[in-house]
């Protein structure tokens, strides 16, 4: 049985119009293939709606009913999708995911998918020709409602890609493709059709926001190919598969940027063995995720040591660096919220020197100031002051020969 993975976001579902659209991708899918599984996301706005919802009852949720709250945009969206099949004359039914069900952890609001029960799926594709699933929600052991992390319904659709061998996961967007940067922050942003799932990987976990960074983690896991692309047109979109030879050939293949960044300095540490350790410990105690780190050098047995969270964090990291300020020593706590990365992404890189320079001379130029770098085998980011984030994407973009133009 041919299964195919349609996903649509929160702007291709937002209202009766657009999801008309997305009723005819799923008759072009049913043409090509015995059987669609179509992954939905809330209509556009309504997450933020109700978290604000949540907000407005506790100024501190419990994260368990925040998840049961945040999972109903979902719900919406499938079941008024699959009343649009019915009336089309398709055989179809919505399934949230507790109905499957997808088995994740408990880590609410963030949740992993632990298990997808693939029995049940196709008993229910023996009785309907589309089966229409609510995305970013899952279910634990004890029955109760997750959810994944924002943008998690790219997660939900390649999984249930994944546990179906689904020929291929398509995740319909408002955009027509995978860029060369974010198309809405730079013009000359161009199309890729392909893209390997290591620099999808990096783009995603450096902000962009077009796939869900777990989304590509299940695909390269299993081997899922993913096809990135609009609801609203017939570009056949951005294929993120595995590395060839011709993605090699190029030195740089996107330039990502990130807002979500907070940095914390803590001045005068003493500069002995364990004192990194006690400060970031305690941060990966209570869950916070720490980016970038920069340790400068020793002056008088003294250091400082500098890092980046994200924004929603910095309250809690703020508190735990107070608790533990006389321990460690600290003469100081500074924090910034107006910084945010850039970051440069290709395989390329594994084979050249000189990029980062390249990246820095560039930035220099234009007079904006470099306040931390970190470097993987195939990225460079740049902790930047976040009112030059638009321009630095522009010049990175430009400096590596991307802007459309020019290739
Ligand atoms: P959806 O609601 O369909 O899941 P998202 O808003 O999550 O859509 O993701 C699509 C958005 O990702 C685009 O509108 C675009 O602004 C942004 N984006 C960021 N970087 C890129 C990139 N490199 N290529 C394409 N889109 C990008
Ligand atoms: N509705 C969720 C969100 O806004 C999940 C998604 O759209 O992928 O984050
Ligand atoms: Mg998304």
């Amino acid at each position: 049985m041919k299964i195919l993975v349609q996903k649509f976001g929160g702007t291709s579902v937002a209202d009766l119009e657009a999801m008309k659209h997305v009723l005819s991708k799923v008759q072009h899918g049913l043409e090509k293939n015995d059987k669609v599984i179509v992954v939905l996301s809330a209509r556009a706005g309504e997450t933020n709606k109700l978290l604000a919802l949540a907000g407005q009852w506790s100024a501190t949720p419990n994260k368990a009913e925040c998840d049961c709250l945040v999972s109903t945009g979902e719900q919406v969206s499938i079941a008024l999708f699959s009343m649009l099949l019915n009336d089309a004359g398709i055989s179809a039914r919505s399934l949230l995911s507790w109905q499957i069900p997808i088995r994740t952890n408990d880590d609410f609001g963030n949740a992993r998918i632990m298990e997808i029960d693939r029995d049940v799926l196709m008993k229910q594709l023996e009785l309907y020709d589309v089966l229409v699933v609510a995305g970013f929600q899952g279910v634990t052991e004890d029955g109760r409602i997750t959810t994944l992390g924002r943008g998690g319904s790219d997660t939900s659709a390649v999984a249930l890609a994944a546990a179906l061998d689904s020929s291929e996961c398509e995740i319909y967007t408002d955009v027509d493709g995978v860029y060369t940067t974010d198309p809405n922050i730079c013009s000359a942003a161009r199309k890729m059709d392909c893209v390997s799932y290591e620099e999808m990987l990096e783009m995603a976990s450096m902000g962009a926001k077009v796939l869900h960074i777990r989304s590509v983690e299940f695909a390269k896991k299993y081997k899922v190919p993913v096809r990135v692309r609009s609801t609203f047109s017939e570009d056949a979109g951005t294929l993120v598969t595995q590395e060839d030879a011709s993605m090699e050939a190029v030195l740089v293949s996107g330039i990502a940027y990130d807002k979500d960044q907070a940095r914390v300095t803590l001045r005068n540490l003493p500069d002995v063995p364990g004192t990194a350790a006690a400060v970031f410990g305690p941060l990966s105690e209570k869950g916070v995720l720490v980016d970038m780190i920069l340790q400068n050098t020793s002056q008088d047995g003294h250091t400082d040591i500098t890092f980046t969270v994200s924004r929603k964090d910095l309250q809690a990291t703020l508190a735990i660096m107070n608790e533990i300020a006389d321990k460690i020593g600290a003469s100081e706590i500074l924090h910034d919220l107006s910084v945010a990365k850039v970051s440069a992404i290709g395989v390329g890189m594994r084979n050249h020197s000189g990029v980062a320079a390249r990246a820095f001379t560039a930035l220099t130029q234009e007079g904006i100031n470099i306040l931390m770098i970190s470097t993987s085998e195939i990225k460079i980011t740049i902790l930047i002051q976040e009112k030059y984030v638009e321009l630095a994407v522009r010049i990175l973009h430009d400096t590596f020969g991307l802007d459309w133009d020019i290739a």
